[in-house]
């Protein structure tokens, strides 16, 4: 039976399967860090037409949103759902980038990851999925990302039970695989889509590539 020493054989059944991810879709950090406030509850591709009315209209800048009417800002975000109230949290964040940060990803970076957990929890409406998000897809350090998914993986192969907490899926993967901001990058984009193509509400276990793993 599988267990979660096995993870990194996980990785390389599905980079055999899926070829690398090149995961997160975005031209800056700053988009990566708008994404993973627009994602939340929505799919990725609601998410890009979201993020094409912000290039279009010339609003995915700092100060740009920092500034923006709510009304104009929940408009532009709509495909997105929840717009009124993504675009409270988006400017919220926002705010907090320019103001703290100085609207520079690069003075973020210099803060240990730890602290800047913290501090991204702090922002209002940025729970665990979406500060890891910008942990390691916007700034680069080894954080993994726990997902709905990651949780359906875990739980179907009998790594965790049903009650377990975002923290503790998360330190089973930074206690087993490597700590590489790489690798947990591309594991995450790795489970997102083993999720959406076998391991869905009614699993497709017969033609997945982790279906070795299965408890037997
Ligand atoms: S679909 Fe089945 S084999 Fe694939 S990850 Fe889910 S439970 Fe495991």
């Amino acid at each position: 039976m599988a267990s979660p020493k096995d993870l990194p054989r996980y990785y390389r059944a599905l980079l055999k399967h899926y070829g690398p991810r090149h995961w997160w879709p975005a031209e800056t950090p700053f988009e990566v860090m708008v994404g993973a406030i627009l994602t939340q509850n929505t799919a990725w591709t609601n998410v890009e037409k979201a993020i094409h009315n912000l290039k279009a209209a010339g609003m995915l800048e700092p100060r740009p949103i920092a500034e923006a009417d709510a009304a104009t800002l929940a408009r532009l975000i709509r495909p997105a759902g929840y717009f009124n109230v993504k675009a409270r949290r988006l400017q919220d964040f926002v705010r907090w980038f320019v103001e703290r940060w100085r609207g520079d990803v690069r003075i973020m970076r210099l803060v240990p990851p730890e602290r800047m957990r913290e501090e991204l929890l702090d922002v209002k409406g940025i729970g665990p999925e979406t500060a890891d998000s910008i942990l390691l897809y916007a700034l680069e350090h080894p954080v993994f990302v726990v997902d709905a998914y990651t949780f359906r993986v875990l739980h179907r192969h009998g790594f965790v039970g049903e009650e377990a907490t975002y923290d503790e899926m998360k330190e089973i993967f930074e206690g087993t695989v490597p700590r590489d901001a790489a690798l947990f990058n591309d594991f995450h984009a790795q489970i997102v889509n083993v999720g959406k193509d076998f391991c869905r509400a009614t699993p497709r276990c017969e033609k997945c590539p982790l279906r070795k793993f299965l408890p037997g």
